[in-house]
């Protein structure tokens, strides 16, 4: 299939490089950072996604599926943690009792393993002894990661394989010529029969480096957490999570066990004011300029001002985040929860009127294959993507 560029060292790029590798194509990874999974892979809730929130049939559903297996099955070749510490998603009282029924049906056409309706609370209290509802579903086979040491070890497969793997490597120019595609970096230059761009919140300034269409933009949210004090984290053995608001594409506050014991709050979903903006302090004038002037910018604050309230007064005021998170379990106090220093940011993507995409999404200019939306699960998806990649894009075409 001669060469392949990949730019992006975070999961998505590193599993395609390692997929591709495994066949014997010669794949060079360009990664701007000086370490691989530097932004969303390494900032996130480590979660491995048995599937329960999305549309079935959608790119979502099936390559969550198929990739929480793989996953799975790569934790257990290089024995790194997998735990199934499962998932309760909450109704808290009977208004939210459609919303769940909504999960518990996609859920089933999902064919997420094992999934239970749980109802009343002494039920509940048999698998999170601390929480508060009338009634759950549960998902036994959510399971907590590291994705960065999984990011890693798959990068160790594609050196083995003789790919190469260049860190420092920002790519600022992308020419197609003769049908092959020059890439130059400051440090260096290549030309590749193809190129794959998997470049998270930098997708769309890639994308217009290419010629592609400037839309889906970027729209980068930031997702902070609070951690449980380590004397109290018994209040939480697994993931409990609210039930979703469908209008919206992020989870909601929850509470997460992860690999390592220690259990994280969150995370929220504030607009960053930087794409890589990690804090309220990390502004960037241009693409906060950028996000103002995009088209669907006014029809997005319009419906969803409100929740756009309801998160920054949450995040600004310790206080109001804390009474979300005790809805779920009552015998919680304000100052078990502490701050983690680290965010994340995720890179969501909009359309020209406003919209957030809900699903993965991919585009073709010539030899050069674009995703330009992969959001949560896309982690748990990322083997699997990198062979729907491979069949849809590098082998059979567009
Ligand atoms: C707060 C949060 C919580 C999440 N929780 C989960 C979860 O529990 N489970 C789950 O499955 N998913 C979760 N996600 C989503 C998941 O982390 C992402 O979908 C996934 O990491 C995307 O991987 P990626 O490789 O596409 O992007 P990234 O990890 O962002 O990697 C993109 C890489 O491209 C590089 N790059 C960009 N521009 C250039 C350039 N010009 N030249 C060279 N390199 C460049 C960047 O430096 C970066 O390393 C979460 C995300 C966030 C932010």
């Amino acid at each position: 299939m001669g060469t392949t560029g990949i730019i992006g060292g975070g999961i998505v790029g590193v599993a395609l490089a390692r997929a591709l590798s495994a066949r014997g194509d010669d794949v060079t990874v360009l990664e701007k950072e000086h370490r691989l999974a530097e932004h969303q892979t390494g900032h996130n809730s480590g979660v491995v996604h048995a599937g329960l929130y999305y549309k079935p049939g959608s790119l979502k559903a099936t390559l969550c599926a198929a990739g929480r297996v793989s996953i799975r099955e790569f934790c257990a070749e290089k024995g790194l943690p997998y735990r199934e510490v499962g998932k309760l998603v909450v109704a808290v009282d009977e208004s939210e009792l459609d919303a769940l029924a909504e999960i518990e049906r996609r859920s089933t056409a999902n064919g997420v393993p094992d999934l239970a309706r749980i109802d009343g609370v002494g039920r509940l209290r048999e698998i999170e002894p601390h929480v508060r509802g009338v009634a759950a579903v549960h998902s036994p086979h959510t399971a907590v990661v590291d994705y960065a040491s999984i990011t890693e070890a798959m990068a160790q497969d594609v050196r083995a394989a003789g790919g190469a793997i260049r860190l420092g490597h920002e790519v600022t120019g992308i020419r197609r010529e003769d049908g092959r595609v020059r890439v130059t970096t400051p440090v260096s230059e290549d030309v590749f029969d193809r190129l794959v761009v998997c470049a998270g919140l930098q997708s769309d300034v890639l994308a217009l480096l290419v010629g592609a269409d400037p839309s889906p933009k970027i729209l980068p949210f930031r997702g902070e957490y609070w951690e449980l004090a380590p004397e109290r984290i018994d209040l939480v053995r697994g993931m409990i999570y609210p039930v979703p608001d469908p209008r919206f594409p992020f989870l909601g506050v929850h509470f997460t066990r992860g690999v390592y014991d220690s259990v994280h709050v969150g995370p929220n979903a504030v607009p960053a004011l930087r794409r890589e903006g990690y804090t309220w302090l990390q502004w960037s004038a241009k693409d906060t300029w950028e996000s103002l002037r995009w088209p669907g910018a006014w029809p997005l604050a319009k419906q969803h001002w409100r929740m756009g309230v309801d998160e920054i007064s949450g995040s600004l005021l310790k206080p109001l985040y804390f009474q979300k998170a005790r809805r779920f379990i009552p015998e919680l106090r304000q100052s078990d929860l502490t701050r983690k220093s680290a965010a994340g940011v995720r890179a969501q993507a909009w359309g020209r009127a406003g919209e957030l995409l809900d699903d993965f999404a991919v585009d073709q200019v010539g030899p050069i294959t674009l995703l330009r939306n992969a959001p949560s699960p896309a982690a748990t998806s990322s083997i699997a993507i990198a062979h729907h990649v491979i069949e849809h894009y590098l082998v059979n075409g567009a």
